[in-house]
């Protein structure tokens, strides 16, 4: 079995986190080992968990808006390879879903860095940023700076929750001037 068969087999059958659920703990990862894009997110939502699909819901529909591309695209394991922090669904608290747990990122995540073969990175989200570029680091000056990971070019996008509406109503340059950046360096790889 390859590294990259031996990763996927081992995120699919993880249940270490099956304690702390009250649920069966279901990885949900996509893509093939060598993508256009590697994009790094937070958690699956419950509507993700529940479809298997990443990036199935609301969050998911924006985000396709921003990039400006259709859930055919985006669907495709050579275009994108989507994965984040916490492989599973991490449960509610009073506002929103639980943080991913970090443990995740340490077992899989790192691992997927070494394996997966993109030619650039979207990173999505605090979790994600804090995770991969330190704790130190404001997400702000993430967002409106091209970044390098593993050396490679690097996004860091906000979060497309609908949670997250006040921050993209305080920084109207995100969308205005940042995102179509983005968004053309995204076609041009995936060519669409
Ligand atoms: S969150 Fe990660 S470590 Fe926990 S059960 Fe899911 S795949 Fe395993």
């Amino acid at each position: 079995m390859s590294p990259y068969e031996q990763l996927k087999a081992d995120i699919t059958s993880c249940r270490r986190c099956q304690i702390q659920f009250d649920y069966e703990p279901r990885p949900i990862f996509f893509g093939n080992q060598t993508p256009a894009v590697m994009q790094i997110s937070q958690a699956p939502s419950r509507r993700v968990h529940e479809s298997g699909l990443p990036f199935n819901d609301q969050s998911g529909k924006t985000l396709r808006e921003w990039y400006g591309i259709a859930e055919a695209d985006f669907y495709r394991p050579d275009h994108f390879y989507m994965t984040s922090v916490g492989h599973c669904y991490p449960g509610r608290q009073s506002q929103g879903d639980k943080a991913p747990i970090l443990e995740c990122a340490k077992q899989f995540l790192q691992r997927e860095l070494k394996i997966i073969e993109p030619q650039l990175y979207i990173i999505i989200g605090s979790y994600a940023a804090r995770f991969l570029f330190g704790k130190e680091c404001s997400l702000d000056n993430l967002i409106f700076h091209d970044q390098t990971l593993c050396d490679k070019q690097a996004y860091v996008l906000p979060h497309p929750s609908p949670l997250n509406r006040r921050w993209l109503n305080e920084h109207p340059q995100f969308l205005k001037e940042r995102m179509p950046i983005i968004a053309d360096r995204i076609h041009q790889l995936i060519n669409c």
